[in-house]
């Protein structure tokens, strides 16, 4: 590649340099380090319109639009490409999918139902060169299932618009009510990005990956024996999350603490009422649980508000947050929120949401349905922008027919190929 001339370095920071580009924007690079010279090779590539920046901020200073030097000659700036170009580019790229389907160890129980095979969506992203992977693991309590998940993966194919943008290019094309889908297309186009610009996903975001919160194991709602055993087998986890809202909780979270003295932290998945919420509470608290995801169902918000005043635990929201927009009015009610890709939509909402949240004094957890390795190598990207992680998805597999992130001690290991990282497992 020929580098366009980039000099126009207005600040740095750790690990990023902010360049002004043509268009009379700021934009931010990676810098990788101290390797200036890569982080201008790949601002090259933003210039020349490879890439767009959807995190580009207004620059107020810059005065009217101006062009970089080009030493290549001849070749026009990307603001002056006729609008046929990015038409060209986006009609190279294809978008698949095809059924995931996904047995697991054990049967996962939890306060909704059971099951044994989780039946995901698989989603290819191909420019020519790359293949960017995604996965919808669709919800059937919001009405999504494998069927659905992929009809609109197969809608949002056509309006995908142009795949550049991909920070916010699933949102736009999205298909409403079917967010795992729109996940999906979203961690596909964020790993096909990725590899173009040749870093790693949790790279292009600018953050440091050996910066993230241990991930907990979660044992689901079984007999006092199978849960014993279930915490022998999860010895590389320094956390566990129990799951309760069964008429058995004492039983279960006994047998659990009678075999370890681990880090405990309790699921009621809307299981309770105030009253058995209330009875609950301080016994789990004297047990040393440190928190409580979703006590009450998700329409109780006035409930949970009233609850959390008298509760010794801090409470995380699960089933009552699912973008953006619905954390404000959780203030008071949580202490925490859970996101999950496949009820947001995907990394660029989970990155809202985080900032929505820590706007509000908000903590965060990053959790997961049963996924493969590419929807959880996707979310680990994130570990280092929240306190707690509920990522082991995966690792409930019977196989994981994909590999990507690691856990090694209850800590995730990402990968530092291009993009997600994730491929097919050998
Ligand atoms: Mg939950």
């Amino acid at each position: 590649m020929v580098p366009a001339r980039v000099d126009d370095v207005i600040g740095r920071q750790r690990d990023m340099t902010r360049v002004r580009n043509i268009d009379g924007y700021y934009c931010a690079c990676i810098n990788n380090g101290d390797n200036y010279g890569e982080c201008l090779s790949r601002m090259n590539s933003i210039l020349k319109g490879e890439f767009i920046l959807d995190w580009a901020l207004p620059n107020p200073d810059a005065g009217p639009a101006r062009e970089l030097t080009d030493p290549g000659a001849g070749r026009r700036p990307r603001a002056a490409a006729p609008p046929r170009r990015a038409h060209d580019r986006m009609r190279r790229m294809r978008v698949r999918h095809r059924a995931l389907d996904l047995r697991l160890r054990h049967t996962f129980r939890i306060a909704r139902g059971a099951s044994d095979v989780r039946q995901n969506v698989l989603v290819e992203i191909e420019d020519g060169a790359h293949v960017g992977l995604g996965e919808a693991a669709p919800i059937k309590r919001y009405g999504e299932d494998q069927r659905s998940a992929g009809q609109a993966v197969a809608q949002m194919a056509e309006r995908l618009e142009d795949a550049r943008t991909f920070a916010d290019a699933a949102a736009r094309a999205a298909v409403p009510g079917q967010r795992s889908a729109e996940a999906a297309v979203d961690i596909a186009l964020h790993d096909l990005a990725g590899q173009r610009m040749g870093v790693p996903v949790h790279a292009m975001l600018g953050l440091d990956p050996r910066q993230g919160p241990p991930t907990s194991f979660t044992i689901g709602i079984d007999t006092p024996d199978v849960v014993a055993r279930k915490v022998r087998e999860a010895s590389d986890y320094e956390i566990l999350k129990v799951k309760m809202g069964s008429d058995d909780d004492r039983e279960v979270l006994t047998a659990v603490r009678d075999t370890t003295d681990r880090l405990l932290r309790v699921d009621a998945n809307e299981g309770w009422t105030i009253e058995s919420a209330r009875a609950r509470l301080p016994w789990l608290h004297s047990l040393g649980v440190e928190f409580v995801e979703q006590p009450l169902p998700a329409d109780r918000l006035e409930e949970t508000r009233a609850l959390r005043r008298e509760s010794p635990l801090p409470f995380y929201a699960d089933e009552s947050v699912h973008r953006a927009e619905d954390i404000p009015r959780l203030v008071g009610a949580f202490d925490g929120i859970n996101i999950k890709l496949m009820k947001c939509g995907g990394l660029g909402e989970a990155l809202r949401m985080i900032a929505v949240a820590r706007a509000h004094g908000l903590e965060v957890m990053l959790g997961c349905m049963i996924e493969s390795s590419i929807a959880i190598t996707a979310a680990a990207h994130l570990l280092p922008l929240v306190d707690a992680a509920d990522l082991d998805g995966s690792v409930l597999l019977e196989r994981d027919p994909f590999e990507g992130a690691v856990i090694r001690g209850g800590r995730f290991v990402l990968p530092e190929a291009p993009g997600l990282g994730v491929k097919p497992r050998g």
